[in-house]
């Protein structure tokens, strides 16, 4: 039951993966709960991140699996790529699981508003729409994040661009897609134009792609989208974007390296930032940090006593998984009366490159910096099915131990399947697995993931004699 002085016990502001979570538990204890999503209920990864994504993945692997298909025995026709129909079928699924969760919650006693809520003090919010004023016990803030982009003083023709929020909404494929950026999202989406036969380029600052990633990992994912036919241009950004209206592609880009592109669709993936900015945390008290994300403690506690924040919105880890984790314990915490808080340590995470990256634990500059001395396992070979299907990819796999007591400190694997991979190493990383635990552990003959327990060799750097 409600606490007689407010309208609800929890009022979530947000319907993605974190703050779904949180309102469906708490609503189950009997608490009286409310959610409020402006948009569709399922946010970023739902809507327009982690699954429509995954299916143009799978659309765009499917071109290669058709070509590799001759190489074994398949005789195959004519075949041609028609967007409308993939992203029809793409859109009912994400329309499907968006009712989803709407429904799920609606089973489970939440109540939906379909609008916008903002602070107008630390327990009570307006409904933006509707203009209704609600009070509550306790707020959880888990508004996500959405695509940044420069300004026009600082990109001019930045109108022209767009980013990963309109890129599933395309009608036809580009003819000339440019990217801006080098992380997940710019190197995902690089891949999966590239392989439904888009001219596509990437444009990146630095001089390899993934920063914060092993650094095998990222000259074998740079490499990567050179193989793909990705043409990568490096240490430049864009300095200002024309729309010259000449023919199929229309859109001038400058670069600051004195070259220029023209393409028909550009996309910006500069980063992501805290959706905070017309949430009115100030009237709440809230504090925020200077990219606008909520600042919270491990127990997801904002410095005002009656409200939580999780997720992207946080800036801690911007992965879907964290965040249903943190409203989980949230749930758990304040509603259960079970309190424990989500541990960021050693989460496996994947890019969903072609092939694709899957990775657990410290880099190896992160292990040499925390412990000095660090012993390295690495490979990197043909895999089995490509010997016959002339696919020049190889594998990459790589352990990082502590020299002393040989615990595996981190995993990194590029290659088919590494996210499959990696979720169940995952789990050995987690309980602490040593290299003699991989050691010991059977190998699974033919597969890809046996060389992960059967790498005996120490890798040393080749010194040039
Ligand atoms: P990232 O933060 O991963 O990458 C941003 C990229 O943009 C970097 O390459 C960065 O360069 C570059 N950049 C930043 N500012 C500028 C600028 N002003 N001009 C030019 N380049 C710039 O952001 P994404 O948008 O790719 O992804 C956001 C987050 O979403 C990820 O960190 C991840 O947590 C999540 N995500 C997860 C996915 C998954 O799990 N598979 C998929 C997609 C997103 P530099 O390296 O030099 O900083």
């Amino acid at each position: 039951m409600a606490d007689k002085t407010y309208d609800y016990d929890l009022f979530v502001i947000g319907g993605g993966s974190g703050g779904v979570r949180a309102a469906r538990l708490a609503a189950l204890t009997g608490a009286k709960v409310a959610v409020a999503e402006e948009y569709r209920m399922g946010g970023t990864c739902v809507i327009r991140g982690c699954v429509p994504k995954k299916f143009m993945v799978y659309a765009s692997g499917y071109g290669k699996h058709i070509k590799h298909a001759k190489s074994y025995g398949w005789s195959v026709g004519d075949v041609s790529y028609d967007h409308e129909v993939f992203a029809t079928a793409m859109h009912a699924e994400v329309d499907r699981l968006s009712g989803i969760y709407h429904r799920n919650l609606v089973n489970a006693g939440v109540e939906v508003f379909e609008e916008r809520a903002e602070f107008v003090d630390a327990t009570t919010l307006r409904l933006k729409t509707s203009g209704k004023t609600v009070t509550a016990r306790k707020i959880l803030i888990a508004v996500g994040g959405r695509p940044w982009v420069p300004s026009s003083d600082e990109l001019p023709g930045v109108e022209h661009t767009i980013t990963s929020n309109e890129i599933f909404d395309l009608e036809t494929l580009p003819k000339h897609l440019v990217i801006a950026g080098g992380g997940y999202i710019a190197v995902e989406f690089a891949h999966v134009f590239a392989g439904l036969g888009v001219k596509t380029c990437l444009v990146y600052r630095g001089d390899t792609v993934l920063r914060g990633f092993d650094e095998d990992v990222r000259t074998a994912v740079h490499e990567g989208l050179k193989e793909a036919g990705v043409r990568v241009i490096t240490q430049t950004v864009f300095e200002k974007i024309e729309d010259t209206g000449n023919g199929d592609l229309p859109l001038r880009i400058q670069l600051k390296n004195g070259h220029h592109l023209d393409a028909d669709v550009i996309m910006m993936a500069v980063g992501r930032r805290p959706t905070t900015d017309t949430l009115g945390c100030e009237a709440a008290g809230v504090a925020l940090d200077k990219n606008g994300a909520v600042i919270v403690d491990e127990w997801s506690r904002t410095n005002v006593p009656s409200v939580w924040a999780v997720g992207d919105v946080t800036d801690r880890v911007a992965l879907t998984p964290v965040a249903i984790r943190e409203g989980h314990a949230f749930a758990d915490t304040e509603f259960y009366d079970k309190p424990w808080h989500f541990d960021h340590t050693d989460i496996p995470t994947a890019v969903f490159t072609q092939p694709e990256v899957g990775t657990v634990g410290m880099t190896e500059a992160e292990a040499r910096k925390a412990f000095g001395t660090v012993d390295i396992y690495k490979t990197r070979f043909r895999p089995m099915k490509n010997m016959l299907n002339g696919d020049a990819n190889r594998v990459l796999m790589k352990l990082v131990v502590k020299a002393d007591d040989e615990r595996v400190l981190g995993v990194h694997i590029v290659g088919d399947d590494a996210a499959e991979m990696i979720q169940a190493v995952g789990i050995a990383i987690k309980m602490g697995a040593t290299k003699l635990d991989f050691d010991r552990t059977c190998a699974l003959h033919p597969s890809v993931a046996e060389e992960l327990v059967t790498m005996r060799q120490k890798w040393v750097p080749e010194v040039a004699s």
